[in-house]
């Protein structure tokens, strides 16, 4: 059963501003999907406040070289708008393969982050762009890097009277990137590994790499120690195995061992091999 609570349904941005920053004990919902699940769980708060209806952080645009989605945009918005579809594919292709075709209609990219789940999908294709947020409050606005905002599993640094508004991509040109996550089923269930990537090769030589890997360590991370060792090397069979060696051995540094590694880590040393080898 869910605890006793008031909800007040903000109509602006400034509306859900002010009952942030005044109202005690009180949670932001946008789509509820997490929050809802929570608070059957326990997890207790007396105040709402519904951002569900703010077209103002809803929307999906280029603003000079950044791309600006909205907190408030979907799964579905995300993962059907022609501007993430060309510009950051591996986000486009995350969003579409979130749960169900309901939770995508409900779920938000920005609730997905505040949550800050390790098996979070839209996690891995922000951290390989260096995507930052906007956080704003009634005291005035900061940005934040992602990668600095997850302070631990569904933990971030968000204050209770901060509301997450925008965040920032910058698209990487002339790389070729993806997503690929593996799950127990086919749909509808949450992933057990993600990988996101971002590539740039010339003349059979990596000129850069981006890789983010997802729901093997308590938060999702930039694999910078294989990404700085796989610049200016050539493609090819011996340097992509060592690549696979070093991200297996950089997440059991940070994790240790766990009983699922028996079958995640062979599991992403294949889906490397097959990204890296292009
Ligand atoms: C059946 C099911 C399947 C799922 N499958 C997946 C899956 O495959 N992949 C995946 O990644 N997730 C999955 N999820 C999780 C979930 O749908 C996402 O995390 C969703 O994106 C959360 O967004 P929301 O709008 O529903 O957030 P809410 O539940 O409304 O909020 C979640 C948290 O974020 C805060 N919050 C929300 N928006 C803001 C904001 N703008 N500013 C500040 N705080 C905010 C809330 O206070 C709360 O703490 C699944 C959930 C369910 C129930």
């Amino acid at each position: 059963m869910l605890p006793e609570f008031q909800s007040v349904r903000a109509k602006t941005k400034a509306e859900a501003l002010s009952a942030v920053s005044t109202l005690e004990h009180v949670k932001i919902i946008a789509g509820g999907t997490d929050l809802m699940v929570r608070m059957r769980r326990g997890e207790l708060c007396t105040h709402i406040v519904d951002i569900s209806g703010l077209s103002e952080i809803r929307g999906i645009e280029t603003n000079g070289p950044m791309i600006v989605v909205g907190a408030g945009a979907t799964h579905r918005d995300v993962s059907m708008s022609r501007i993430i579809n060309e510009n950051v594919p591996s986000l486009s292709r995350a969003c579409g393969q979130v749960g169900s075709p309901q939770i995508r209609n409900m779920g938000t990219i920005g609730g997905n982050l505040v949550n800050a789940s390790p098996a979070a999908d839209s996690l891995a294709p922000l951290l390989i762009h260096d995507a930052s947020l906007i956080l704003e409050s009634e005291g005035g606005t900061r940005e934040e890097r992602l990668e600095d905002f997850i302070v631990r599993p569904y933990e971030t640094s968000i204050r209770d009277d901060e509301m997450l508004s925008f965040i920032h991509i910058k698209p990487l040109k002339g790389y070729r990137e993806g997503y690929k996550r593996v799950t127990k089923r086919a749909t509808w269930s949450i992933s057990r590994l993600s990988v996101a990537w971002a590539i740039k090769e010339e003349g059979g030589c990596y000129m850069d790499v981006k890789i983010a890997v997802g729901s093997c360590t308590p938060m999702p991370f930039r694999a910078k120690e294989v990404e700085q060792f796989l610049v200016g090397r050539n493609i090819e069979e011996g340097v992509i195995r060592e690549a696979g060696k070093m991200i297996v051995d950089e997440i059991r540094r940070i994790t240790g061992e766990r009983p699922s590694f028996v079958y995640k880590l062979p599991v992403l040393k294949g889906i490397l091999h097959e990204v890296l080898r292009g």
